[in-house]
């Protein structure tokens, strides 16, 4: 007997108990047994407080990334194994796919946008500052910082490796340890993986701590600064939001629920147009992938009154060659349901669906499979309904399962209207090749939806490479408003943000420059007589500058750059048509001129450090320079961030031109590449 143990304080847990047995869904045989009893969860979230908090919050942002790619890398080495019980939570090899390869890749993805759109460092500047008075000695930034709380994440039984690593891998990235509660049903390969994860030795101990069992009295554990993301049915959503230290007590709850999402057919669309099938296969796809047990798939298929029989038909047609069987067979395109009772959940949602629709395919009691046991295993047949004018359950009743209902509109003004009767939902999509009409969803969509998914000919192929409509992609928010929950994961950074505080710091520039360790616009710059561009990424320091000599911008130059680059736009050109001009009242340097003068100004040519200028940023031209203007730069060092896996770095530098009168010409950033060494 195999019974699941938990990842607590720092050891394998086993209860001492013999456990509830959790089966195969695809055989019925017991694949391992569940047991929490005697678990102290106490102690588990005393563990990620004093051990695994302090340990993350000391690495920087980019260090946390580099643990989340090796530890993504290394779960790659045991994804054979990782399908092979995948295969037994009832998925075939494509769903497998979505989960495990899913999860590992969106841990790259995340691990990837920390290294490249946060700073190696522990505080994240956000947005840009504030002046708070008139001579610049107070001013203002918001920061990001870690917060000394838990991050406990309760998922569903659907995907049990995608489920917990698109959670954990943001957390870990914010400096916060995580406490992960699988579902009953899947636990054992979410097991699987945490017992690889723990066992490679790469994350600090404390940063991961697994809950196998039921979590009774978890919630009476946490405290402020805790956070629980929950995945799962709007019924455990509801108990949990009302728990007391929820309600009271200043726990953060986030929740990702249940969603009758939509896809509309645009009026546009007819029989003859390749957008029917793009539609028709996306609406199969969301049916049968995972067995319709996705939060995403498409329960309510919104199509044009008159188009309503051609597309019963279609998606009739595909389904019926759709195999269900094990999902190790090859011909099998369907597998199981997770459980027996879930299947018996999905038939009484169907049963409640038909009190206002018709069966148009499939029979919820019956289905002939392939290379398995009818009876022993969690099948069930793909079921297409067509909800009656006025219905009320198609937009109401979950089936967790390969069921969708077609729904008649007569107007894309009453499309939206039915969709917006879902109370909010994951993902939604058209199909449509008029743009108009596109936009006319999309707007009315929008406040319903976490994701929306427009198709046509022209991105139905690359979009369905990506996963369609139904895959949440780490670079884009998944979540959705009402029903759906009301919380937001993923979205790249965004999702990393969730977990941190944003504050205001009000205080002199020199103050946010030590607190933020970036050069803050005012503060203290040192000049040490050494060329900055002389010193490599150890000797540089934060606020090292060098100001420029003046140069003299003559109309020479002005007409030179115009004719050796080509731009002649008038205003550098024609002295009475830039004299008409309201701006600049007669001829005026090039922007671009001024910029390149500027790095002619500032650089130091010989080899040395500084390998690359590799752009600007935040690029503005202020004030006009006319002929026999004279201008000189300051560049400061604003931000040092060395690369974990280069032997050079990235400096940003401030740089402000100026003018003889000292009013600022142009301000950006130059960014470049510069040796941790030099010599090498
Ligand atoms: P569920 O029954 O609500 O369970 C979800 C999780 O909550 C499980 O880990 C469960 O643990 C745990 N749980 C139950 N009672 C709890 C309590 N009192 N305190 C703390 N945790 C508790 O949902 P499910 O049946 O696993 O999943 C299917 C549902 O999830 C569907 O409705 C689906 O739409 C939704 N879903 C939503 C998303 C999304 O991103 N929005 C994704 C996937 C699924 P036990 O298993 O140990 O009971």
């Amino acid at each position: 007997m195999t019974l699941l143990e938990s990842y607590a304080a720092g050891r394998w847990f086993r209860a001492d108990d013999e456990g509830a047995p959790l089966l195969d869904a695809v055989t019925g045989e017991e694949v391992a047994r569940l047991s929490s009893t005697g678990l102290d969860l106490g102690a588990m979230v005393a563990h990620a407080k004093d051990v695994g908090g302090p340990a993350l919050r000391a690495l920087t942002f980019h260090e946390r990334a580099g643990l989340l790619k090796a530890m993504a890398k290394d779960l790659l080495a045991v994804k054979d194994e990782l399908y092979e019980l995948s295969f037994r939570t009832g998925a075939t090899r494509r769903d497998s796919g979505v989960d495990i390869d899913g999860g590992i890749g969106t841990v790259f993805s995340i691990a990837s946008k920390g290294t490249r759109e946060l700073p190696n460092d522990t505080v994240h500047v956000d947005g840009g500052l504030e002046p708070l008075g008139r001579a610049g000695t107070f001013v203002a930034q918001h920061v990001w910082t870690s917060r000394p709380g838990v991050a406990v994440q309760v998922n569903a039984f659907n995907f049990p490796v995608w489920g917990f690593l698109e959670k954990l891998a943001p957390a870990f990235l914010a400096g916060s340890p995580s406490i992960v509660k699988p579902a009953e049903q899947t636990a054992y390969l979410t097991e699987a993986v945490v017992r690889r994860i723990v066992e490679s030795g790469l994350l600090p101990e404390g940063s991961l701590q697994l809950l196998c069992g039921p979590p009774q009295g978890l919630l009476d554990e946490l405290t402020v600064q805790d956070r629980v993301a929950f995945t799962g049915s709007a019924h455990t959503a509801g108990l949990l939001r009302n728990h007391t230290n929820v309600l009271h007590g200043g726990v953060e709850l986030t929740v990702e629920a249940d969603s009758l999402n939509c896809s509309i057919l645009g009026p546009d669309v007819t029989a003859d147009d390749p957008e029917l099938d793009v539609f028709v296969k996306g609406v199969v796809t969301e049916m049968t992938v995972k067995a319709g047990q996705k939060c995403t798939a498409i329960r309510r298929v919104i199509v044009p009154r008159a188009m309503q029989d051609t597309v019963a038909d279609a998606i009739a047609a595909r389904l019926a060659s759709v195999t269900v069987g094990d999902p190790r067979s090859e011909e099998v395109r369907m597998g199981a349901l997770v459980s027996l009772d879930q299947r018996e959940e999905v038939r009484k949602a169907v049963q409640s669906l038909r009190a206002s629709a018709d069966l148009v395919f499939g029979d919820p009691d019956h289905v002939d499979v392939v290379d398995a046991d009818a009876d022993r295993g969690a099948f069930i047949s793909p079921v297409l309904l067509r909800a009656h004018d006025g219905a009320v359950e198609p937009h109401d009743v979950e089936a967790f399962g390969p069921v969708s209902t077609l729904v008649a509109y007569d107007s894309v003004a009453d499309a939206v209207r039915l969709a917006a009767r879902g109370r909010g939902s994951l993902a939604g999509s058209v199909v449509t090749h008029d743009p108009a009409v596109a936009r006319e969803v999309v707007l009315g969509l929008a406040p319903w939806h976490g994701r929306i998914v427009v198709l046509n000919r022209d991105d139905a192929a690359e979009a369905a490479a990506a996963g369609g409509h139904g895959s949440p992609l780490p670079v884009l928010v998944h979540g959705g408003p009402g029903r759906a929950g009301g919380g937001e994961e993923l979205g790249g950074i965004r999702g990393v943000l969730h977990h941190l505080q944003r504050t205001a710091v009000q205080a002199s520039p020199d103050m946010l420059t030590a607190i933020t360790g970036r050069w803050t616009t005012g503060s203290r710059r040192t000049e040490d007589g050494v060329h900055p561009f002389r010193k490599s990424l150890a000797d540089l320091r934060v606020g090292d500058t060098i100001t420029s000599a003046p140069r003299t911008v003559s109309r020479a130059d002005i007409d030179h750059f115009a004719e050796f680059t080509g731009d002649t736009f008038y205003a550098h050109t024609d002295p009475e048509a830039a004299a008409q001009n309201p701006l600049f009242g007669g001829i005026v340097a090039h922007g671009y001129l001024v910029v390149s003068l500027a790095a002619g100004l500032f650089v130091d040519p010989d080899p040395g450090p500084v390998l690359a200028n590799f752009g600007v940023d935040s690029l503005r031209f202020l004030t006009p320079v006319k002929a026999d203007d004279t201008i000189a730069v300051t560049l400061t060092v604003k931000q040092i961030t060395p690369r974990t896996s280069a032997d050079y770095g990235e400096v940003r530098w401030d740089a402000l031109v100026a003018n003889a009168a000292g009013d600022p010409v142009a301000t950006y950033d130059v960014l470049t590449l510069v040796a941790k060494e030099w010599p090498a």
